[in-house]
């Protein structure tokens, strides 16, 4: 199968534009809308681009659960939302890695928010079809992140990739029990991971917290939002971490680290492994790249006050 060699010549000049732009206000989108550039960048062997799969709007009950009424007004307005919400933005990676391409998660597809489920079109102004995808490497197995794995007509959306999972996400959601010990709210997500998850059981490859996917690509413990959510920590010139769901917020959890999301699964295991992870990021400087952190999602934790902030790269 052939790969392009580079993402196109219009993504290299929206590129050129992105950058000359960078840092600059132009970049900080409002919250309901989703990025039309692509942000390019290497780091060590990997050359990543983040491609937007759209934005879905989580409630405020989800996104501030422990926030009084005072807290929470100013901060939906910062996200760009109101009383009811705020639109979360769903930045995807596409690395290339040697002969690979690579896209970690691949987002909503047609099933869940229509301002979400952007991918493939993306892709596609990058010049890159669906079938020159080699590996999709699932965070975890919610339908923002998983949901486009199948096309309307059940086929596979990434036909020639492998799908990396977690052997304790896999294990979590094709549990047949799985119903009755887990809340009834639950049971539509666990339905749509089984269907993500069974359609690729041809392709599958298990893998655990410590291991290596590609050479400079290790497996990092995030658990809790779901059991067995996981990060991916990439070398290069100083460490990079893409950390899907194990901080849903750039805003809300780098200033308020103590609080709660809506939908973890094991909120104090999630809530500790967060925090873990932004102690370690802060320290060590290392880059991080967020799922649902403004576009592209991309920056350091700076401790600030007992708390950190995100600073765009
Ligand atoms: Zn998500």
């Amino acid at each position: 199968m052939s790969i392009p060699d580079d993402l196109g010549l219009q993504a290299t000049r929206r590129e050129f534009l992105v950058g000359a732009l960078a840092g600059a206000a132009a970049l900080a989108l409002p919250r309901g809308t989703y990025a039309a550039e692509f942000h390019r960048f290497t780091h060590g062997a990997f050359d990543i681009t983040v491609v937007s799969d759209g934005f879905i709007t989580l409630p405020a009950a989800v996104l501030l659960p422990d926030a009084t009424p005072e807290e929470r007004q100013p901060i939906l307005a910062r996200l760009g939302g109101d009383a009811a919400g705020a639109p979360v933005q769903a930045n995807i990676p596409l690395i290339r890695h040697g002969n690979d391409l690579i896209l970690v998660d691949n987002g909503s597809g047609t099933r869940f928010q229509p301002s979400a489920g952007k991918l493939a079109a993306n892709l596609k102004t990058l010049g890159i079809e669906p079938e020159a995808i080699t590996k999709v490497i699932f965070t975890h197995a919610h339908p923002d992140h998983s949901g486009a794995t199948t096309t309307d007509d059940g086929k596979l959306l990434y036909p020639n990739a492998d799908y990396v999972v977690s052997a304790t996400e896999w294990n979590f959601w094709t549990d047949k029990d799985y119903e009755a010990h887990m809340p009834a709210a639950l049971h539509g997500f666990a339905r749509g991971a089984q269907r993500d998850l069974f359609a690729v059981k041809d392709r599958l490859i298990l893998v655990k917290p410590g291991q290596e996917i590609l050479p400079g690509m290790q497996v990092v413990e995030t658990a809790g939002h779901t059991p067995g959510h996981i990060s991916l920590e990439l070398a290069g010139d100083g460490n990079l971490l893409i950390t899907g769901d194990a901080c849903t917020n750039d805003v809300i959890f780098f200033e308020h680290p103590a609080w709660h999301f809506g939908f973890d699964t094991d909120p104090e295991l999630a809530l500790k492994n967060r925090r873990m992870l932004l102690d370690r990021a802060a320290s060590e400087k290392i880059r991080l790249l967020g799922y649902h952190w403004s576009y592209p999602g991309f920056g350091y934790a700076e401790p600030k006050d007992g708390a950190y902030t995100f600073v765009k790269d």
